[in-house]
């Protein structure tokens, strides 16, 4: 299995050359050159443990990497969740909830990162490399991530964010954590600032190479790779074809419900929800992708207005054209607006929605008070956009953030103080770990440079 850029411009390369590049060097994002299709052993992969399932779908796209090897990374990352289904289905009466929080920070982005995590540290230790990670969060990557690679060998992770700008649970959940290679840098800015210093440090393509930088993006296929065994896993619970809901800010989440259908899983239609922040609720109805302003939201983890992964669907929606697909992006960089000549609902298998503020609260306390189940503000979003959808079959909203991790929205909502949880409640002031730097890209890069691993 070779891995192809969605712009056309590289030769393939193999999985491990994929994940710790992240990013292919024409600009594109890396696809499996094809999509094994597992529709014939329903049978087989319905009898294994989500760990194991997932081995499954994921060991034709590793082939790089040892099997047992790759076996037991799985087992050990599913090993830090909670429960013992690792993302277990909950039905009350027709609702129907996957619970995807169960991992270290509540969210479900540790599904993908504590898997990732592994894989970087097997793959480096086998090159005999080691890699220093830079990334900048406004809140919720930046902790998923590094709980993903606190303590790896040959790892060390360095996460920007603005300073007094997160949440205080945010910025516990980074600073507390234990291991010697993670490194939290508050920065004296806005997320804007943050990104721009790492931009324009990522653009010093020596630097990048002496300090063996790399990223943990959302862009990553390893992560989108990993997400694809969930609704497998879910899907094979029903007797008959499932929609997905899925709350969606960088398209990373649903394009692997999209991968799960091209495998064969038994799924019938996807629901996408968003917040304010509409662009791919209009994208989907029309074709007509338009950037707009970035609102602040109940679900900021879905408060983008570039949705990075979108750049995958595109590329499978025009067969592999890529010369089109780099005409669509060219134009939506340089201009802010790209089209896809589609003559209305981009796909019939995807529906699009986007709910409110007002609608979100609403969906939490009706939710709440009928089915005495409590909804994340971003979880919210997917159920509210089922919702609004006559669908044939069940309906399996995602469920991407412990409630606890959003108190206020939630406590708000039910008028009442149930979002809580043992693990946030324990977060130490005193044992947090923290830089604080000003927004510059010179003093950041400084203080990165003496503390990199080499
Ligand atoms: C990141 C995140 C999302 C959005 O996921 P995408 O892959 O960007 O669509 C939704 N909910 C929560 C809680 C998240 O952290």
């Amino acid at each position: 299995m070779r891995y192809i850029s969605t712009r056309g411009g590289v030769t393939p390369v193999s999985f491990e050359e994929a994940l710790l590049e992240g990013q292919a060097e024409d600009g594109g994002l890396f696809l499996p050159e094809s999509y094994p299709n597992i529709g014939n052993r329903w049978n087989e992969l319905k009898a294994l443990s989500f760990p194991d399932l997932t081995f499954e779908v994921i060991s034709p796209y590793a082939p790089d990497v040892e099997q047992a090897t790759l076996r037991n990374l799985v087992r050990d990352a599913f090993a830090t969740f909670d429960d013992a289904a690792v993302v277990p289905l909950v039905q009350i009466e027709d609702l129907h909830v996957l619970e995807l929080f169960h991992g270290p920070t509540l969210a479900f982005k540790d599904v993908a990162l504590q898997v990732l995590g592994r894989l970087f540290e097997h793959v480096l230790k086998h090159h005999g490399r080691v890699m220093n990670i830079l990334g900048a969060t406004s809140g919720d990557t930046g902790s998923a991530a590094i709980a993903g690679v606190q303590g790896r060998d040959g790892i060390s992770i360095f996460i920007m964010y603005p300073d007094g700008r997160t949440s205080r649970l945010q910025e516990l959940q980074m600073t507390t954590a234990v291991g010697k290679n993670v490194h939290c840098l508050a920065i004296d800015g806005s997320f804007d600032d943050c990104q721009r210093i790492l931009k324009t440090i990522f653009s010093d393509v020596e630097f990048k190479r002496n300090a063996h930088l790399g990223a943990v993006n959302s862009i990553n296929w390893a992560r989108i790779m990993v997400q694809i065994a969930y609704y497998v896993y879910a899907a094979l619970q029903y007797n008959e074809p499932v929609t997905f809901s899925v709350p969606t800010g960088n398209f990373g989440n649903i394009l692997s419900a999209i991968l799960a259908m091209r495998m064969g899983a038994p799924i019938r239609a996807l629901i996408l929800g968003t917040n304010e922040n509409d662009i791919l609720a209009r994208f989907f109805a029309s074709g007509e992708y338009q950037r707009g302003s970035v609102q602040h939201t109940l679900s900021p983890s879905m408060d983008i207005q570039v949705a990075s992964n979108l750049e995958r669907f595109i590329y499978l929606y025009l067969d592999g054209d890529t010369d089109r697909l780099s005409e669509f992006m060219h134009s939506f960089t340089d201009t802010g607006h790209a089209h896809l000549p589609c003559g209305g609902q981009v796909d019939s298998t995807i529906v699009a929605h986007r709910i409110g503020t007002d609608e979100t609260v609403a969906t939490i306390r009706h939710t709440w008070g009928r089915y005495g189940y409590l909804l994340d503000p971003h979880t919210a979003v997917g159920v509210a956009a089922s919702a609004q959808t006559q669908a044939e079959g069940p309906v399996i909203n995602l469920a991407t953030a412990h409630p606890a991790k959003f108190p206020d929205a939630v406590d708000q909502a039910t008028g009442l103080s149930l979002a809580r949880h043992p693990r946030l409640a324990a977060l130490d002031e005193n044992a947090a770990r923290k830089v604080k730097l000003p927004s510059d890209p010179h003093r950041v890069r400084e203080h990165i440079n003496a503390r990199l691993l080499r």
